[in-house]
């Protein structure tokens, strides 16, 4: 089927026991991240025979899944992050749905999963988030609602092939601004024992299986006093990747911005989004490798002025320093202004602050 086919009904068979209003304003006044989730969900199921059929948005519920699920075992699974914004008139957005979708028919390709058409993607976001519109929490302190569409294979099968049966859900979680402290630049650990992609993995992918790997990392990173791991290129351990979970952006003193190319990294749509508010802002990007010692050199010469993180969940993050075993580089204690720039450019335009000349807003109520 074309990614742009589409023909699901979807069925909303509202919730019996929706949290009371005193619940929810608590919540809300405090959401945390990924901790509370919204009355409904929505669920739809794909057969070889079938295609996708039986979607539909209810109330929000645990699984009952056979110990012999495939995903549990073989890890055969997808998902997707973005988040819904209201505006101060009170109307509903999402940030480039479009792109999250076409994403994720990019990664159930790699992943040997069913397509799902861009169109009932979007559709399952809408139809959920409409549902759920009083989980939307208010603009101040940069709240929003997360939504995470996931796909997986959901069938009693132990033999080793691409399920039959797969299950396609969004579930939505409200979110407080990422960091409850003020934007504080992030400490960065470099691994030099793990890596997290290699040529023809699934780095571009956006999978659970990445996630596993990046954890035993991201312990290190933390016992070793960082924020978050970095990782290099499997091939040469020499070129810069990613976080586990954002993109990387260095700001040069002559002006000029640099991103790793795409390639084993992940594409993150705030990475390509960034892109584009550059070019609009006056800025050179450079998407080419890049690699850790002109990270090292660059910032210990000052020809580096800036580096910062992007992704959904925390929009633009300053990095300060960067260790590795025997050393580190950067002290950054303050956030620069061309990260400060982007940063506010962007979560202007999502909380319809700024005029969104990119027509990157899709409204949902
Ligand atoms: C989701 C993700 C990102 C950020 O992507 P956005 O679309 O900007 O949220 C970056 N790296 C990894 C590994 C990811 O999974």
């Amino acid at each position: 089927m074309h990614p742009m086919d589409s023909s699901l009904q979807i069925e909303v068979a509202p919730s019996d026991h929706p949290v009371s209003a005193d619940r929810l304003a608590e919540i809300l006044g405090s959401p945390g991240f990924g901790t509370h989730f919204s009355d409904h969900m929505y669920v739809a199921e794909w057969t070889p025979q079938r295609g996708w059929h039986d979607a539909r948005v209810t109330a929000y519920a645990p699984l009952t899944l056979d110990p012999a699920t495939a995903v549990l075992h073989y890890a055969q699974e997808i998902f997707e992050g973005m988040k819904a914004y209201r505006h101060a008139d009170g109307s509903v957005w999402t940030f480039r749905p479009e792109e999250n979708a076409a994403r994720m028919v990019r990664s159930s390709t790699r992943l040997a999963l069913p397509v799902l058409p861009v169109e009932d993607f979007v559709a399952s976001v809408d139809t959920l988030v409409r549902t759920d519109e009083r989980w939307v929490p208010d603009p101040a302190g940069e709240k929003s609602l997360y939504v995470r569409p996931f796909m997986f294979a959901s069938e009693t099968f132990l033999g080793v092939r691409p399920a039959q049966h797969v299950t396609y859900m969004v579930i939505a979680s409200p979110a407080g601004a990422y960091f409850s402290k003020g934007l504080k630049p992030v400490s960065i650990w470099l691994s030099e024992e793990y890596t997290r992609a290699g040529r023809g993995g699934m780095g571009a992918a956006k999978t659970g299986g990445n996630y596993a790997s990046s954890l035993l990392p991201q312990r290190e990173a933390i016992e070793q006093g960082c924020d978050q791991v970095v990782f290099l290129d499997t091939e040469h351990l020499t070129y810069v990747e990613e976080l586990g979970g954002m993109n990387l952006y260095f700001v040069h003193d002559d002006g000029t911005i640099v991103t790793p190319a795409l390639g084993t990294i992940l594409e993150g749509i705030t990475r390509g989004s960034i892109i584009e508010l550059c070019g609009k802002l006056g800025h050179r990007v450079e998407e080419r490798r890049f690699s850790i010692d002109e990270w090292r050199e660059g910032v210990a010469s000052g020809r580096i002025t800036e580096v910062f993180a992007c992704g959904t969940a925390a929009v633009v993050t300053p990095v300060g320093t960067l260790k590795w075993a025997g050393g580190s580089v950067g002290e950054g204690e303050e956030t620069g202004p061309v990260t400060q720039q982007v940063r506010q450019a962007l979560v202007d335009i999502q909380y319809g602050r700024a005029e969104d000349t990119f027509g990157w807003m899709h409204r949902v109520v």
